[in-house]
């Protein structure tokens, strides 16, 4: 693959900023960029530079006083670099906004800094340093794609990390006001393009408006050209002028042209004030959570108890396969890897209910081994995130002797590890605004303002509206009959370890997983079952388990053995669940298509797959669906739930539309539409 298409892919690996640091008389460093010759602020002055232009420049101390509206105030940036304009919009935000008011930073990177310069450029800030450590405790690995971060309960941060025009086209969201920072015209013209204006331009909000410390004409035609008004106003300092001004009717977002039927639907009229959440494993208790979090107060509702189903295994492993060429699923995966490893660390700051051991994928075969090799060209990401390793480090890094290999290589995912899924979700059930309720919804049925859940003891529910995630039964009902659903059983066994012997340190992955024991206890599967949904344990499943695992590290199982553990299938204990899976294996994260008027407007398609009618998707007003995250939930489910959330808020999305187009449930409809072309 060349790096071309690893750009388009938004997998080329990105070049972190190369800095050197000027010193001013009084021996304080400022960052300047070796890249482009040019200053990231000046020490001087730098703070009251971003006041006047970027926070006065859009009028923001009034905006914020002012904003009362549910849905957060967005703010967008080019170039975010040491992040200084942005905390300072967070502080400004902190003085002079509404309790109840929440905002939304959006910035642009393509060189971001490593968290050591971060820390070495804010430090100049004595006054942020509080919001400085809280960005750099978060700050992202330089992987290109949306990273989101949460700044407070009430600001949150989504890095795009990749070139500002690319990255704006693809956002998933529109802006009120923008910074339009990023090196001087003369030093950056890459960046001032016209497809850099017309981005901004399809996702302004009406009203939009901009500030920017440049007065170069390549700026003001650029913006004038889509819609912009500006007008020079004194700049800062020295600089005699800069530009503000606004856009009364942006652009449409053109993205959706060719998918029309993936257009989201218009937020409601009224905010959503409650709404119900139905399956209290991972995927509900994380949207449950997310909604709680921007003020919505949530019921979340289930057969059993939070974490009864799939996701309440006592141990979860947080790792993901990914193609060897990048596509849309691993892109998205990978995504989701990176966001639940902060996620984490937000939800769970202790470390109680979480571990990031550190994964390991053993290459058993050369066939796997030639794999990984190419897997590591194609996606070329950070050591941190992804390495290649050879069999002696393999085993100082499992904590177990060479002699439990046959490995000759694996993939290190250090940043990953594993999870305690059930006191997960049952954590995510108390949280705060969230109200666990027990019970079975039969039906749901439109109502005035929302929606009525019909229970099966008799009761009903009202909400404003619903999320559907109850794993591979979310197609029960009459709006979601459509969605294929797949399920699959799997089966974990357990074993407790017996003393001397010694024990993974960290999660290792071939055929099945291995996490490191918890209290005491050492986890291996899983099975895999499609088309079964039974959940007992099954002694042939344990086997199959301890085959499983003697393929992966036979001197271990033959360690574990001869120390007397339990290896007897018919006395192993274990847990068996129900897993849902797409057809295409992605998961199913987004609005409620309805299928009938999809199979009715875009009846086209099935004689001609060119023949796109121009019509956006029919939806069920108010009504979400989170499922067919098979066994890899942890990695999707907490970034799923974040969408839905950002959709139902009318917030910008924590991913580009290409994947959010990807989750879509809608999706299977057009492909079997446009399938029946072909036949
Ligand atoms: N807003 C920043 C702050 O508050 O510290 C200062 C921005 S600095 C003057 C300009 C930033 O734009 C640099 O971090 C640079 O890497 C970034 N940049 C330059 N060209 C870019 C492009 N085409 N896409 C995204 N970012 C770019």
């Amino acid at each position: 693959m060349s790096v071309t298409d690893r750009l388009r892919d938004g997998l080329a690996p990105l070049e972190t900023a190369r800095l050197d640091w000027q010193r001013d008389d009084g021996d304080l460093e400022t960052p300047h960029s070796l890249t482009f010759g040019d200053v990231y602020f000046s020490r001087q002055d730098g703070r009251a530079e971003t006041e006047h232009v970027f926070i006065d420049g859009n009028d923001l101390p009034r905006r914020f006083r002012e904003w009362r509206e549910a849905r957060p105030f967005v703010i967008g940036e080019t170039g975010f670099g040491t992040g200084l304009n942005l905390l300072c919009a967070w502080a400004c935000f902190r003085r002079h906004a509404t309790p109840e008011a929440r905002l939304h930073l959006v910035s642009t990177e393509k060189y971001p800094l490593t968290r050591d310069d971060l820390t070495r450029a804010l430090a100049a800030w004595p006054e942020l340093a509080d919001a400085a450590a809280r960005l750099a405790a978060q700050w992202p690995e330089p992987v290109a794609g949306v990273h989101r971060l949460w700044l407070d309960q009430k600001v949150t941060l989504d890095l795009h990390f990749g070139d500002s025009a690319e990255c704006l086209a693809a956002l998933d969201g529109r802006v009120d006001a923008w910074f339009l920072d990023g090196f001087a015209p003369s030093k950056n013209p890459q960046m001032w393009q016209p497809a850099l204006f017309e981005a901004i331009a399809c996702h302004s909000r009406p009203g939009a408006t901009f500030a920017t410390f440049t007065c170069a004409g390549v700026v003001k035609r650029g913006l004038k050209a889509v819609g912009f008004q500006w007008r020079k106003v004194p700049g800062f300092g020295r600089k005699r002028e800069m530009l503000s001004g606004e856009i009364e009717t942006p652009a449409e977002d053109s993205a959706r042209h060719a998918t029309p039927w993936f257009t989201p639907p218009a937020p409601a009229p009224r905010p959503a004030q409650h709404v119900a959440v139905i399956g209290a494993g991972l995927a509900g208790a994380s949207v449950a959570h997310a909604l709680a979090r921007r003020g919505v107060t949530v019921t979340l509702l289930d057969r059993e108890a939070p974490g009864a189903g799939a996701s309440g295994n006592a141990q979860g492993a947080l790792y993901i396969k990914l193609a060897v060429a990048p596509n849309a699923h691993s892109r998205l995966y990978l995504a989701g890897l990176l966001h639940s490893r902060r996620w984490l660390d937000v939800v769970d700051p202790e470390g109680a209910l979480w571990q990031q051991s550190g994964v390991l994928q053993l290459a058993n075969t050369p066939d796997e081994a030639e794999r990984q090799a190419r897997f590591l060209t194609h996606y070329a990401l950070p050591g941190s995130v992804v390495e290649g390793i050879d069999a002696a480090t393999l085993a100082s890094r499992s904590g177990l002797p060479p002699q439990a290999f046959t490995a000759e290589h694996a993939l290190d995912y250090p940043t990953a590890g594993w999870v305690r899924p059930q006191a997960l979700c049952q954590r995510l059930a108390a949280s705060s605004g969230v109200r666990f309720q027990h019970g079975e919804v039969e039906t749901l049925t439109p109502a005035r303002d929302g929606w009525r859940l019909a229970l099966a003891d008799g009761g009903t529910l009202d909400a404003d509206q619903v999320v559907v995630a109850t794993a591979q039964l979310s197609n029960r009902f009459a709006q979601t009959a459509d969605l294929p659903l797949q399920p699959i059983r799997g089966q974990v066994s357990q074993v407790r370890l017996p003393e001397g012997v010694p024990a993974p340190t960290r999660v290792i992955c071939a055929g099945g997983y291995v996490p490191p024991p918890a209290d005491g206890v050492l986890t291996f599967g899983a099975t895999f079952a499609p088309h079964d949904e039974s959940d007992e344990t099954r002694e042939a499943d344990h086997a199959a388990n301890l085959s499983e695992l003697a393929r992966t590290l036979p001197g271990y199982v033959e360690a574990l053995r001869a120390a007397g553990a339990e290896l007897d299938p018919a006395r192993m204990v274990g847990r068996a669940a129900v897993r849902a899976a797409s057809p295409d294996k992605s998961p199913y994260a987004g609005p409620a298509p309805d299928a009938t008027a999809w199979r009715h407007d875009y009846a086209a398609l099935s004689k001609d797959a060119k023949r796109i009618a121009a019509i956006p998707g029919a939806h069920h007003a108010g009504l979400w669906i989170s499922t067919a995250h098979g066994s890899r939930g942890l990695a999707s489910a907490p970034l799923c739930a974040e969408l839905i959330a950002s959709r139902i808020c009318d917030e910008p999305l924590p991913l580009p539309v290409a994947l959010v187009d990807q989750l879509h449930p809608g999706r299977r409809l057009i492909r079997e539409l446009i399938r029946l072309t072909r036949h």
